[in-house]
């Protein structure tokens, strides 16, 4: 038996086998061969693999997505079979006896250059494509790729996983998540815990491919994986299954009551979720709404930029689904840990302190503009409210404004029906924010404090570098003191204060958040009648007769 301690990124027990994925960065590098024949034969064989891939990914995205954007993964197809770049390969391995990986590789950026050189909006998207599907053939040269996500019920071991490999996974067969590298406050721990599906980050180097194929355990409670585990271990996780299993089904009788304080004030408790897909565990665990729709997802998962009409399906859908609830729709905060390959971003040193977020949206408008009609006349189909994220200054609000303004008086001159009383509030998450936040309230109607990217900007330290995660407080004094004067800028100027980053979660944090002004929590879909429970064992008065 092997035991490896990382850290717990969703509670929960797991017991299955494991199957190891590669990761996406296979070695490209330049080899000579002697055996061309062989190296077009390995070219055949990934490309039919590749094929199959997106053909699945193609079945997946049509009911999420909608046909538009999953006719993506078929027009990537239909590259595989392009003339051009085929000759190309070929020519590169017969003529100059090189590798397929290497050829591929060569192949698709001098295509990729010559369709982007091409003033056509329609080439260059066709430039990103010929770039994602020869990645797509290079994991399969290489043995890897999403294809081994779906085969059975299975634990996920890595080294590592970007949010949009953990976001393509086919949930309904991931038992759990193992990562060697990672950190519990990147957007793959915060997918992992929207699924809610047990994980753990972070167990070092010791969690090698050998381990595909084995019998595990996994604890994301404790943040452990054993490998071969002992039959002592196997009855103790059995049993701490079944016990989890019995704490479900008493937060399940919490299910149709509305939460509320011991002392009768109600605080709704929402659901954080990253795609239409989530819809069905919020209401399953019976969210008062969404508090938090992370949309950036939608970008990661199409290879181009998902049109008005897709993006007005997916948040018409949420609406309905919601019935009426409340639906907090946060526009898309692209860069950092989140890379949409449709956005073609450079690279950058520093990300987190980046072009991301709302700068992103406020230079590439006509991006953002699509996603506000989108959100605009879904408003016409529920309760949407939008918010915006990685706000510093209150001229980004103004700006952000006047494109709503802007927006809603085109959609006029067509007479496109949305709600014309919309709410609009802003993410907490920068000092900045909070040292304005007096100012920034009279501006909106809401305020949402994202405590995971707060933490990160008050301290200085990176929430995705495991080097640092021992700094990474969000108890610090000072992100509390943040949360306590956004809470009372918001009250004076009579709006709510939100949190949705992952510390309303804690229920060793909610009287605190409570007591600090708190107004509304928004929390993964698994966590929300937890919370209703323990909101429920909370005074916030002080009994009359005790004064
Ligand atoms: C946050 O920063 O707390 C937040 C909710 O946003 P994200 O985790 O998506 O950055
Ligand atoms: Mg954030």
């Amino acid at each position: 038996m092997m035991k490896l301690k990382g850290q717990g990124a969703c509670p929960g027990i797991a017991i299955g086998t494991i199957s190891y994925f590669s990761g996406s960065e296979p070695d490209i590098s330049f080899r000579n061969t002697d055996d061309a024949a062989a190296e077009l034969a390995r070219v055949e064989k990934a490309k039919l693999s590749a094929k199959e891939q997106l053909s699945e990914m193609y079945e997946k995205a049509l009911p999420e997505l909608g046909k538009e954007s999953a006719e993506i993964f078929r027009i990537q197809s239909a590259l595989i079979d392009d003339r051009d770049y085929n000759r190309a390969i070929e020519n590169m391995i017969t003529s100059q006896k090189v590798n397929a990986e290497y050829a591929v590789a060569v192949a698709a950026d001098n295509f990729a250059a010559m369709l982007s050189a091409i003033e056509d909006d329609y080439m260059c998207a066709r430039s990103a494509d010929i770039k994602d599907v020869s990645h797509r053939i290079i994991r399969c040269l290489a043995g890897s790729g999403e294809k081994k996500f779906h085969e059975g019920k299975r634990i996920i071991c890595a080294y590592d996983l970007t949010p949009s490999e953990t976001f393509r996974m086919d949930r309904d067969n991931v038992l759990a998540f193992v990562t060697a590298r990672g950190s519990s406050r990147s957007h793959t721990a915060i997918l992992a815990r929207i699924m809610g599906i047990p994980s753990v980050i972070g167990t070092g180097r010791e969690l090698t491919p050998e381990c595909d194929g084995k019998l595990a355990v996994v604890d994301g409670t404790e943040g452990v994986i054993y490998i071969d585990p002992s039959p002592k271990i196997l009855e103790e996780a059995e049993k701490k299954r079944a016990e989890e299993e019995q704490a479900r089904s008493l937060a399940s009788s919490f299910i149709g009551r509305s939460t509320e304080t011991k002392d009768g004030k109600k605080i709704p408790v929402y659901a954080n979720i990253s795609s239409v897909s989530d819809l069905e565990s919020a209401v399953k665990n019976d969210a008062e709404g969404i508090g938090l729709f992370r949309t950036e997802f939608l970008f990661l998962e199409c290879g181009e930029f998902p049109s008005e009409d897709v993006q007005f399906e997916v948040y018409r859908h949420a609406a309905e689904t919601m019935n009426g609830k409340r639906l907090v729709i946060r526009t898309i905060d692209i860069g950092s840990d989140k890379i949409a390959d449709c956005f073609d971003l450079e690279h950058e040193e520093n990300p987190a302190m980046g072009y991301r977020g709302i700068r992103l949206c406020l230079d590439r408008t006509d991006i953002f503009k699509t996603q506000l009609r989108a959100i605009l006349r879904a408003s016409a189909f529920g309760k949407i409210a939008v918010m915006f994220p990685m706000i510093i200054s209150l001229s980004e609000v103004k700006q952000i404004k006047e494109l709503i303004s802007e927006t809603k008086r085109e959609l006029d001159m067509t007479d496109t029906a949305y709600d014309k009383d919309m709410e609009t509030g802003i993410m907490i998450e920068t000092p900045a924010a909070v040292m304005i936040s007096d100012i920034l309230a009279c501006e909106v109607d809401f305020f949402s404090i994202g405590s995971n990217d707060l933490t990160q900007y008050t301290l200085a330290v990176d929430r995705t570098d495991p080097a640092v995660d021992n700094y990474y407080d969000p108890y610090h004094e000072a992100v509390k003191r943040m949360i306590k004067l956004t809470a009372a800028n918001a009250r004076s100027a009579g709006i709510r204060t939100e949190i949705c980053g992952d510390l309303g979660s804690d229920p060793k944090m909610t009287e605190w958040l409570l007591k600090a002004g708190i107004d509304e929590f928004s929390v993964s879909p698994s966590e929300i009648l937890k919370m209703r429970k323990r909101i429920g064992e909370i005074a916030l008065r002080e009994k009359e007769t005790e004064q």
